[in-house]
């Protein structure tokens, strides 16, 4: 399921920013003290010591269209690294050029969308999100050709594995019977050896897949996450958030809300979110017919009876982190219609997904106004909080710990669209990096209030036209 290749030297490598903290975790600190070495492996110019790299095949329903042959197309894997706490972890370029399954594609990455990716999977990382990570991000002094010709970058990425549901249906579609078997087993021992030892290991293993995407998807909800396209080439058996394209941040609360420049008819909107995983994640059952019983019509039964716990396990995932969000901690089964409620008033008034929850915190502890404001002041708001803050006593606990509590789990600080906009722009037109790490800096502590960060709280102000994301292409 890979190829051997070999990265495209880059022409003038430069390293516009390196994660030390991570480069510690990977047993690589050594390394984050020589630039020069660092600049010369993530640019794909030296191979260490050991290092094979290959690029991987996977297939993937692309729009809900099939595609037998996809893989890594400009991506490469260098190789595998035991971190500190004992767990593998995969370290792979993004954008060093060509591989056996460029197709017609030039292997490479624009520099924007390299940066892109290495400030927003921080940003999840930060947030608790389920995520690949940022190692490194490089420029490569050469040029590439999109609509415009661009700046290139490499970007160096970490993550638990690159098996994707995409690996399994080119597997499955393959003619090698055994393959599905061995990717199953090996996904098994990588991420859920627990598995291993029950009567039907590939039916626990596809249920505990379906636990960890359900619980990340829950978690991208939670904090107006847009993922942008979610293929099933793009969605990982490890439950890591995977290739940061076109997602972004929803401001203003609109389950419908699109920002990819290519999904016309809004299949991964944010409200389409759910939907698309039980989707995706029954593109991978399919697959696991042939191993999870002889008898066809037994394996499917069986399969189908974990694929509609989906939605039951993501419900419960959500309501969960919506509970924290307004500051409970004990359940009581009207949670869900105070939730709801709350949610039909965001959308009727537009209000700021990020911002709501914020200034819910500030309304147990004196400051009502902010809130208010957000709802115009409508009556049907005020009704709302007399609830929530009937409920909130029920917890018997104090107001001032449940806005602490409520703080620690509603960020202040998300990479807000036009922030991320202006920092690239400086970084690849301007050659300055200074918006870029400053942003960078300020969603490392998304959850503390500084003074002076107030203008990377807030949405863009009157904005009349959708922002619109390409993918990283
Ligand atoms: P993505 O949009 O990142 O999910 O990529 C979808 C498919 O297109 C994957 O197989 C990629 O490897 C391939 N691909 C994307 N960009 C390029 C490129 N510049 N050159 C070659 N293949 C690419
Ligand atoms: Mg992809």
């Amino acid at each position: 399921m890979c190829k051997k290749s070999y990265a495209t030297p880059a022409p003038s490598p430069e390293l516009l920013i390196f994660n030390n903290s991570l480069a510690e975790e990977l047993n690589l600190s050594s390394l984050a003290k020589d630039r020069s070495r660092c600049i010369e492996i993530f640019s794909g110019s030296e191979i260490l010591q050991g290092s094979q790299p290959i690029a991987q095949a996977y297939a993937g329903h692309q729009f809900g269209h099939f595609n037998p042959t996809l893989g890594d197309g400009r991506a490469l894997l260098l190789g595998e690294i035991v971190n500190t706490n004992g767990e593998l972890k995969d370290i792979q370029l993004k954008g060093s050029g060509p591989t056996p399954f460029s197709r017609r594609g030039d292997g490479k990455s624009a520099l924007g969308p390299v940066l892109r990716e290495y400030l927003i999977s921080e940003s999840m990382y930060v947030l608790g999100i389920p995520t690949t990570r940022a190692l490194a991000a490089i420029k490569t002094g050469e040029n590439v050709q999109r609509e415009q010709e661009l700046p290139g970058g490499v970007m160096t990425r970490v993550a638990s594995s690159h098996i994707r549901v995409g690996s399994f249906e080119y597997a499955y579609k393959s003619k090698n019977q055994s393959l599905i078997r061995d990717l199953a087993d090996y996904s098994i021992n990588r991420h859920f050896p627990e598995t291993a030892a029950v009567e039907n290991p590939y039916l626990a293993f596809f249920a505990a897949v379906c636990n960890e995407q359900a619980s990340l998807v829950a978690n991208w909800m939670s904090i107006g996450f847009i993922h942008g396209v979610m293929n099933t080439d793009n969605m990982t058996i490890s439950g890591e958030t995977i290739d940061y394209g076109p997602c972004a941040f929803m401001d203003a609360y609109d389950p419908s809300t699109v920002f990819s420049s290519i999904d016309n008819n809004g299949r991964y909107s944010y409200e389409n979110q759910p939907k698309i995983l039980t989707w995706n994640l029954t593109r991978l059952a399919e697959t696991l017919i042939p191993l999870v019983h002889k008898d066809q019509n037994e394996a499917i039964k069986l399969l189908t009876e974990v694929l509609q716990l989906i939605r039951p396990v993501y419900t419960n995932y959500w309501l969960s982190s919506m509970r924290s969000k307004i500051g409970l901690s004990k359940e009581d089964q009207d949670d869900i219609n105070l939730i709801s409620q709350l949610l039909n008033l965001m959308k009727t008034y537009k209000v700021d997904f990020t911002l709501c929850f914020r200034y819910l915190s500030k309304a147990l502890v004196g400051d009502i106004k902010s809130i208010k404001n957000l709802f115009k002041n409508d009556i049907a708001f005020d009704n709302w909080m007399t609830l929530w803050k009937e409920r909130v006593s029920q917890e018997s606990i104090s107001d001032e710990k449940i806005a602490s509590s409520m703080n620690a789990v509603n960020p202040l600080y998300i990479p807000r669209n036009h922030k991320v906009e202006e920092a690239l722009e400086a970084a690849v037109f301007e050659n300055n990096m200074k918006p870029f790490l400053k942003l960078h800096d300020i969603l490392k502590n998304p959850y503390n209030e500084v003074k002076e960060f107030h203008e990377y709280e807030k949405p863009v102000k009157n904005s009349s036209v959708r922002y619109k994301t390409f993918c990283g292409t």
